[in-house]
């Protein structure tokens, strides 16, 4: 299964979809990347909140793939947003991830109300300048955060990774992201296994492509622009996630899904995350 990939605003190029690991436990998170690999997916997305890098690299490094062919995402978490701790972290991920380089930086959450997001970001610009990152960008950032990022750095994060589903379809992120040249990464993407993929709507575009739910919102995805990182480790399913490439949403289709959008989080709101 070949993905396509995204061209982010400093040129390097991104899978459309790639693999997430949240809740992944250590002891299953290996065992999950490299199912992922065999199927695959050439894009992994942890964080060091996940606990699970050690395992993401040495499934990376298992698999005998080239270092260049697999892009590999992690993120700063809040406790290490000031400059020399996240720079720090940074040092941590890559030596438990057993990297050189890394494909994608993100701060995981702005946290507004600490007020250490910029510093943290001219960390990940230091990171970027020295080789370390070959791009920087950011999760949960809103409007008002980016726009201080953007006017105050110069520079535009490559990323927004943010929660997006067909419940939460974030039409003015997207708009703001399309702006700007900042690809929009879509987090929870299939909602997190909490009731979505049995939505009428669903399952009936399900029936009318011989596809599941989950491809249905997969593609859905996909066909809006952005990057998706669906998580699984059931090996019918991981496989299940990447074979979206082979059927298209019509309009009607999208526009039947697009009444879904209730503006329903399932995660915690960017504008009051404070928890470090
Ligand atoms: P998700 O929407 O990918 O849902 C995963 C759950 O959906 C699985 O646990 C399973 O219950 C179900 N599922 C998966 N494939 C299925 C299939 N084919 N059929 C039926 N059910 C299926 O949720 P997620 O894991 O929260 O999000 C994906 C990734 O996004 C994460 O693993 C992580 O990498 C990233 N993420 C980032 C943030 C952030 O703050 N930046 C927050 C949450 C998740």
């Amino acid at each position: 299964m070949s993905v396509p990939d995204v061209t982010l605003n400093n040129g390097v190029r991104m899978p459309q979809l790639g693999f997430g690991v949240f809740q992944v436990p250590p002891g299953e998170a290996e065992s999950a990347v490299r199912t992922a690999l065999e199927a695959g997916y050439r894009s992994i997305d942890t964080a060091a909140i996940y606990g699970n890098e050690e395992e993401v690299g040495k499934a990376i490094r298992a698999s005998g793939l080239p270092r260049e062919e697999v892009f590999v995402t992690t993120k700063l978490w809040n406790s290490d947003q000031r400059y020399d701790a996240a720079l720090a972290a940074f040092d941590r991920s890559m030596g438990r991830l057993g990297l050189d380089v890394l494909d994608l930086y993100l701060i995981h959450w702005p946290m507004p109300a600490r007020d250490l997001y910029m510093d943290a970001w001219r960390a990940l610009r230091r990171l970027y300048e020295d080789g370390r990152v070959r791009a920087i960008g950011v999760s949960n950032f809103t409007v008002e955060t980016l726009r201080r990022v953007i006017d105050e750095s110069g520079i535009v994060p490559a990323v927004n990774q943010i929660e997006l589903h067909p419940r939460l379809a974030q039409a003015e992120l997207r708009a703001f992201h399309a702006e700007h040249g900042i690809a929009t990464e879509s987090w929870g993407p299939l909602g997190q296994g909490k009731g979505l993929l049995e939505d009428p709507v669903l399952t009936r575009l399900a029936d009318k492509h011989r596809r599941t739910p989950a491809q249905i919102v997969l593609r859905w995805h996909l066909q809006l622009g952005c990057i998706v990182i669906p998580k699984s480790v059931t090996p019918s399913r991981i496989a299940e996630n990447i074979d979206v490439f082979g059927f298209e949403l019509d309009e009607e289709d999208m526009a039947e899904i697009a009444t879904l959008d209730t503006g329903e989080r399932l995660g915690f709101d960017p504008e009051t995350m404070n928890m470090a």
